[in-house]
């Protein structure tokens, strides 16, 4: 139980108490014996006196007795001395029993025999008076009784001063008795208070000890001194918390050597992949500072990571198109980014796909990854693709025109009447060579557009000029099919900044595929308005809308919706263009649409002066 703090705790308490016990009780007992020697001193002494004076007061009665005998009245006197010989030998024998001082027996035994004598003279003397002889009785009082009384008194003041000195000794016995008890008890006292002040200093520092050693400790392993092992070997409840705290420490140093092998382990993995990928690669934090790169990187942009790491993006790297792209992306983390950007090299011009893919901690944006995808072959191979159409389309156009212009000249019979049969056949060629005219026109305006050879006159327009001039031609043929078209644009919108050739081209595109979509009793509307900093142009029908699954593929070429309803009417190329044209003029577009419910495409173009 000792072992114990709480054990510990209580031994010092029971010492303590103890202690003041024994003060407590040595007081006690000195101030018992006190009082008892005082009251048995003072008691014994007292009663001593007591007797001495009342014999005193008997005897002298006894003498007045004694003289009204000789004088007066024999028999009164006689009768008299007769009360105060019983009241004399009362406190005789009190006296007798109550011998306590030294010459106190001897004093009594004198009393007793002096007072024998006194009575025996008496009972002479009545002899004497009896036979009437005054004098002799006389000169009996004076020569005897006399002498007799006053050798009893005087050994009667004796016993009196006797306890008298007796009383006074034990009184200043008593007074030096409570003095020493007293020096004693404040003696105990001083060393009470003095052994329970040390006791209690000690074992305070004892117990207190080994609590700082544990506090310095801790405190240590708060700034992250893991190496603390808190040095104490007692057994109480602080030993144990000691012990405690010594295993916390050893695991958590465990815990921080495991957690740290496994993150170097890690990093070191996530090095050799970073490494190991041929593209280049870019790791930013959240302030777009450089936290990584790969040695592919470094090849490419020509920079040394030791240059790079913890600087700005745009201090390594001189390229404010991509930083634009970089931070663009970083305003919407959502989904990731790609963007197709040249970078010189010595020798050649190489074309990256530039991927953002944002680090999210905690859904908080707190870095990201840019890869540079090297497509400078795929962009070789496109540019190939498209000479390669560009050309094949050219070589088309010249045959086409002739087998158009053939055509013409058969069905208007320039050359002979024809009978239904070859005019209906020649009619079929007619149509076929026009779907291929168009295939062929909106071919070589895509290449045109995709290799850079397209010429753009960048303009300021008011959009509604555009759009005006743009829907002008389908109004006929909207009303011969019963659809509403109209155009509707918002007040005071800014000029754009586009091409008015071009973006009227868009428009007819999206009107007449409306139009192929729509039937009797639908609506066509076009409007525009300013969104943000662009304006906003959208083209929605109450037509037969695209299926979900085309929606995301609708702008690739060749794409077009199987719909047994309808039949197919165009070459799918028409809104591959229109998406080249619209990025071309830095703009946006897309779609939104539900089945049986209608189709909305949407395009922005540039404010005039915020291009
Ligand atoms: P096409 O020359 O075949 O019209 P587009 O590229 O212009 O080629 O259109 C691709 C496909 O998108 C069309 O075949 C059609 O299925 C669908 N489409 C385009 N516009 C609409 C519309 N307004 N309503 C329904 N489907 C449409």
């Amino acid at each position: 139980m000792h072992g114990t703090l709480k054990g510990k705790i209580s031994l010092v308490y029971l010492s303590l108490v103890l202690l003041i016990a024994l003060v407590g009780s040595a007081a006690f007992i000195s101030l018992f014996n006190l009082g008892k020697a005082i009251e048995g001193l003072m008691i014994a002494n007292y009663k001593s006196i007591n007797a001495a004076s009342n014999m005193m007061e008997a005897i002298e009665r006894q003498d007045s007795a004694v003289l009204i005998y000789i004088n007066v009245d024999s028999k009164k006197g006689k009768d008299m001395f007769a009360g105060y010989t019983e009241e004399f030998y009362k406190w005789f024998n009190i006296e007798a029993n109550n011998l306590t001082e030294v010459g106190e027996k001897e004093l009594v035994k004198n009393i007793k025999n002096s007072y024998k004598g006194y009575i025996k003279v008496f009972l002479d003397l009545q002899e004497v008076k009896n036979g009437n002889n005054v004098d002799k009785a006389i000169e009996l009082y004076n020569t005897k009784i006399m002498p007799d009384f006053t050798q009893i008194k005087k050994y009667l003041l004796d016993l009196s001063q006797l306890n008298e000195k007796a009383m006074f000794r034990g009184k200043d016995a008593a007074t030096r008795n409570s003095k020493s008890f007293m020096y004693m008890i404040l003696t105990l006292s001083i060393l009470a208070i003095i052994g329970g002040f040390i006791t209690s200093r000690f074992s305070t520092n004892k117990f207190l000890a080994p609590i700082s050693i544990l506090t310095q400790n801790m405190k240590r392993v708060k700034i992250g001194d893991l190496d603390q092992q808190a040095n104490i070997d007692t057994k109480d409840e602080i030993g144990e918390l000691a012990q405690e705290f010594n295993n916390m420490t050893m695991r958590l140093k465990q815990y921080e050597q495991s957690t740290l092998g496994m993150i170097l382990g890690e990093k070191t993995k996530f090095l050799a992949i970073m490494n190991s990928i041929s593209e280049p690669l870019i790791v930013l934090d959240n302030d777009y500072r450089v936290a990584l790169l790969n040695p592919s990187f470094e090849k490419t942009f020509n920079v040394k990571e030791a240059d790079l790491i913890k600087r700005h993006f745009l201090e390594g790297i001189r390229n404010g198109e991509i930083f634009d792209f970089i931070s663009d992306a970083c305003k919407s983390i959502e989904a990731p980014h790609q963007k197709i950007f040249t970078i010189k090299t010595e020798n050649e011009d190489k074309y990256f796909n530039a991927i953002i893919t944002p680090i999210k901690d905690n859904e908080a944006f707190s870095g990201l990854i840019v890869i540079f995808q090297n497509v400078t072959q795929l962009k070789e191979l496109e540019r190939i693709r498209t000479d390669f159409i560009a050309t094949i389309s050219h070589e088309f156009k010249t045959p086409l025109t002739s087998i158009i212009m053939g055509t013409d000249v058969l069905l208007e019979e320039g050359m002979g009447k024809l009978n239904n049969e070859q005019k209906q056949f020649i009619e079929a060629i007619r149509e076929d060579s026009d779907r291929l005219t168009n295939l062929v026109g909106d071919l070589l305006e895509l290449t045109r557009i995709e290799s850079g050879r397209a010429i753009f006159k960048f303009q300021k327009h008011s959009i509604e000029d555009i759009i005006d001039f743009a829907t002008k031609p389908f109004y006929q043929k909207a009303e011969q099919n019963e659809i509403n078209l109209y155009y509707q644009c918002d007040d005071n919108l800014p000029d754009v900044i586009a091409d008015f050739e071009k973006i009227t081209w868009v428009l007819n595109n999206l009107i007449s595929n409306a139009l192929k979509y729509t039937g009797a009793g639908d609506e066509i509307c076009i409007k525009a308005s300013a969104c943000k900093d662009k304006v906003l142009v959208k083209v929605s029908d109450t037509g037969v809308g695209i299926p979900n699954e085309y929606l995301s593929k609708i702008f690739e070429k060749f794409v077009q919706v199987k719909d047994g309803d309808f039949e197919v009417r165009g070459t799918g190329l028409g809104l591959a263009v229109v998406k080249e044209i619209i990025e071309a003029h830095g703009g946006e577009i897309w779609c939104e649409s539900k089945l049986d419910v209608g189709s909305s495409f949407m395009f922005t173009l540039a404010m005039e002066g915020k291009e």
